[in-house]
């Protein structure tokens, strides 16, 4: 078994929990998060980076109320952590920076904070709030931040129940092309 057919098995067996406190479950918001990513002419790491963003959710079975009991579950360090051992920076980095993506939008945007779920909202608190200005500075300067931004944005927009979107087969190719070591 390689490392793609490990990823597509474990969205397929694990996938259907629910997305903490939205409408989607894991599988249905990592293909919609890779479906915007592939729309709007993403590279291709960026879109293997939208699909397994969240696999730290699926990969450590958490409770679904994780953000409710008041624990910030650091998912995307648990993804980037086994991500690390299959796929380079471009894939990982990403991942690893989609939560201080999201604290960097609410302090650099003044739209976005407006537009988040509930539930990024509340997690947004357990994950420090948004960024101060040295924070802001600090992340401007990783390599992948805007990779991480852009991730972001398909991130909380792929919460829509019901929408139909390719399944995890149409991304086998690019998944193997993105493997480093397998
Ligand atoms: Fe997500």
């Amino acid at each position: 078994m390689s490392v793609v057919d490990d990823i597509i098995r474990l969205f397929e067996t694990q996938g259907h929990t629910a997305y903490y406190g939205e409408p989607v479950s894991q599988k249905e918001h990592a293909l919609q998060t890779a479906h915007q990513a592939e729309q709007e002419g993403a590279s291709a790491s960026v879109v293997v980076a939208a699909l397994v963003h969240d696999i730290g959710h699926v990969l450590r079975g958490l409770p679904e109320d994780i953000a409710s009991q008041g624990i910030d579950s650091r998912h995307e360090d648990a993804g980037e952590a086994w991500l690390a051992r299959h796929f380079g920076p471009a894939v990982t980095e990403p991942v690893k920076l989609h939560v201080a993506a999201k604290r960097y939008l609410c302090a650099t945007d003044p739209d976005y904070q407006r537009r988040l779920s509930p539930a990024s909202v509340q997690s947004l608190h357990l994950q420090g709030g948004p960024f101060r200005r040295d924070e802001i500075a600090a992340f401007e300067k990783h390599p992948y931040y805007r990779e991480a931004v852009q991730l972001r944005r398909y991130d909380d927009a792929a919460k829509v129940p019901g929408w139909d979107v390719p399944g995890l087969e149409h991304y086998r190719q690019l998944l193997e092309a993105a493997v480093v070591h397998d």
